[in-house]
């Protein structure tokens, strides 16, 4: 969307895209439609809504607002959950065909690689995704890369534009998982994603209340296939969770405003801190990732890795003593929440076992610093 100053700005964007057209007595927000069918005889034209499951009004608004956002040619195509996306765009991979992914991808999204691997022969190539030649090299005679920057749960960032030049050079579908950056951190689109996708669950919805997913990309054809996955597998979203993520969408631009500047700041003191062995942030610039992150993205993200002092037994020892903080596993809620990782057996085993992801809320810095402080200081 644009005016006649310009187009808007991203954090404009997540609060206007996707209102209802603007007529005296109208609604602001738009209507939840409960409905599983539509009035309708004889050929149903092209746009023309017949039967919920392959289409409704309700999807609509987030859709348009979510391809604003990714600066996509096409609507978003929103599914009933982050994984029932990955299915849909990892549909793309042929029986017997070869599928790139990170090695520390979201655990789930391998473990959906490894099924299809089992299922339908396909070749899975695991890489680190920021070694740019590991993947470049990986790419020869792919069909698809699934990219993920930041990677959950390790926080590697990989060289974006150089790893989406070279999968489209080699005509190798190119797929990223942009969860962990948002669409105000980072744009792959822009960078030649062929399709990229959120689990909406996390911070698009940002409230911890819905389990949802939607991709987005700027080619129809593509975008033809992802409709056409989701009417034929069902995997569809209800009215009722499309609608509350659009109005978590409102507030994205100031809950990840206030996330990671609380996650940049967390993550400068645990850096110092004396029960902490080592501590993961693109913002750091002892971090990795931290030159790619601040030349690709718009800030750095909510999320930290951190490895207490004392191996498996600190950090469980860590999550028990907080107060304020969380235990749970998923991320990108306002709450402040933290997991080991490796408490999950499926979780990849290059993962160090005393590994803590936390998602960094939006509550006061110093009420998060103190509760961590303080259970940090337990191990000492
Ligand atoms: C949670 C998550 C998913 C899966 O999404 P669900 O909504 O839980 O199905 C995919 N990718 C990443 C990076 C995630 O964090």
């Amino acid at each position: 969307m644009s005016t006649e100053h310009g187009p808007l700005s991203p954090s404009t964007l997540v609060v206007t895209s996707g209102r209802p057209p603007r007529v005296q007595g109208g609604p602001v927000n738009p209507p939840v439609v409960l409905s599983s069918t539509y009035v309708s005889q004889g050929v149903v034209g092209p746009g023309e809504l017949l039967y919920t499951r392959s289409g409704t009004e309700t999807w609509e608004p987030f859709e348009q607002a979510l391809a604003a956002l990714e600066g996509a040619a096409q609507p978003g195509v929103v599914f009933g959950s982050g994984m029932a996306t990955v299915a849909a765009v990892l549909s793309a991979v042929p029986d017997r065909g070869v599928l790139v992914v990170p090695r520390h991808a979201y655990q789930v999204s391998l473990g959906y690689a490894d099924d299809l691997a089992v299922r339908h022969g396909v070749e899975v190539r695991r890489v680190d995704i920021a070694d740019t030649d590991q993947v470049v090299a990986a790419l020869d005679g792919a069909d698809v890369v699934l990219v993920e920057s930041p990677t959950n749960p390790m926080l590697e960032v990989a060289d974006l534009p150089t790893l989406l030049a070279a999968a489209h050079e080699r005509g190798v579908r190119s797929v990223v998982d942009n969860t962990f950056a948002t669409p105000l951190g980072q744009n792959p689109l822009a960078h030649g994603a062929d399709v990229v996708f959120h689990s909406v669950t996390k911070y698009l919805a940002g409230h911890s209340d819905v389990v949802l997913g939607a991709a987005v990309t700027n080619d129809a054809a593509i975008a033809a296939e992802l409709r056409a996955y989701r009417t034929l597998h069902g995997s569809i979203a209800g009215p009722f969770e499309v609608w509350l993520a659009l109005r978590g969408l409102r507030t994205l631009a100031l809950r990840v405003e206030r996330a990671q500047a609380n996650a940049t700041e967390l993550a400068r003191r645990l850096a110092d801190h004396p029960a902490v062995v080592e501590v993961r942030h693109p913002s750091l610039p002892s971090d990795p990732g931290h030159d790619r992150a601040a030349r690709q993205m718009n800030g750095f993200g909510a999320i930290i890795g951190l490895r207490p002092r004392g191996g498996v037994q600190g950090a469980d020892g860590v999550v028990a003593a907080l107060r304020l903080w969380v235990p749970a596993t998923s991320l990108g809620g306002v709450e402040s929440s933290l997991e080991r990782r490796r408490r999950f057996p499926t979780e990849s085993l290059t993962v160090p076992e005393d590994l803590l992801r936390l998602s960094v809320g939006v509550e006061d810095v110093e009420d998060l610093w103190a509760d961590l402080d303080g259970a940090l200081r337990t191990l000492l």
